[in-house]
């Protein structure tokens, strides 16, 4: 029988999930598949209870429902727990598993281990939370800024990191606002032009163009690491909570490059 898995959000239309997992199912030859599950607020959690029974193992999650699905979970992981949002939802012994992958997977994509590293996180939201806490708990000397301030000092105080208004040199830059998502969207609403560049930045924002903050640290001669890539990774933590396989990486990295180009 097919196994089902999917991705719950509002909207879901653009999302790369469905060709990252269904590539990487198919190479290990298991019969499962990953669909776009649209659902709106008011029916989320009826439709996450309804899963498990349509042959369901498990459902990433995404904008808005990261906090929903942490709510709804019979068990809840720690780092979901302490960042606290849910993007992994996995279904077995009639329970419902919550867990994050975001920081996990944020980890696995860089190309070092952050530990002793200064490191400037800019956004204070569901990503900004998850890059925060990733990165303190990999021995990262963290700081947040956020354009909300308020919101960046909340961080700091749950996540025991530091808050700043105006951003110290960091050797580690990652963007985890939404600047760049927009086409329009310009560098200078980032408190980068008095930053030294970085030696590393990792751009959490993934499209089909540059994002000002990619090219800002191309510009400076600085390693990026691409959403893309994270994506990538947070992806196969989740294959594994839900088939107990090794990720097949390198699919999952070529499904996505292609799926970017349809
Ligand atoms: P969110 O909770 O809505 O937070 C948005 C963040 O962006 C807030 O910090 C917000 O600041 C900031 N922001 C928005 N517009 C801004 C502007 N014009 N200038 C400065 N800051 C601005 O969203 P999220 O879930 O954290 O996601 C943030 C981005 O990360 C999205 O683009 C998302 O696609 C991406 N993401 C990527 C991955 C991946 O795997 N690659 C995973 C998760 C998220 P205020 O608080 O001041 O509004």
């Amino acid at each position: 029988m097919l196994t089902l898995t999917g991705v719950l959000g509002d909207p879901v239309g653009h999302s790369r999930s469905p060709a990252i997992h269904n590539a990487a199912f198919e190479a290990l030859g298991l019969e499962w598949r990953y669909v776009k599950l649209p659902v709106a607020a008011d029916l989320f959690a009826e439709t996450v209870r309804a899963l498990p029974a349509s042959g369901y193992r498990g459902a990433n999650v995404t904008i808005p429902h990261k906090e929903a699905a942490l709510a709804l979970a019979d068990h809840v992981g720690d780092a979901a727990r302490t960042i606290g949002a849910a993007n992994t939802l996995t279904f077995g012994d009639g329970a419902i598993h919550a867990d994050n992958t975001d920081a996990a997977g944020l980890l696995a994509a860089l190309p070092v281990t952050p530990q002793g590293m200064r490191a400037l996180v800019l956004g204070a939201g569901g990503a900004g939370r998850a890059a925060a806490w990733a990165l303190r708990q990999a021995g990262a000397d963290v700081t947040v800024w956020n354009r909300t301030a308020e919101r960046a000092r909340a961080l700091a105080r749950e996540l025991g990191v530091a808050a700043v208004e105006v951003p110290d040199p960091a050797e580690l830059v990652v963007n985890a606002t939404s600047v760049g998502l927009r086409p329009g969207d310009s560098i200078e609403e980032l408190p980068l032009a008095a930053l030294d560049p970085p030696e590393l930045a990792v751009e959490l924002v993934y499209g089909d163009h540059e994002t000002p903050f990619a090219a800002w640290a191309a510009a400076g001669g600085v390693e990026v690491v691409e959403g893309l890539e994270v994506l990538i990774r947070q992806g196969a933590l989740s294959f594994e909570h839900w088939t107990g396989r090794e990720p097949p990486v390198d699919v999952m990295r070529r499904a996505a490059r292609a799926s970017s180009r349809t």
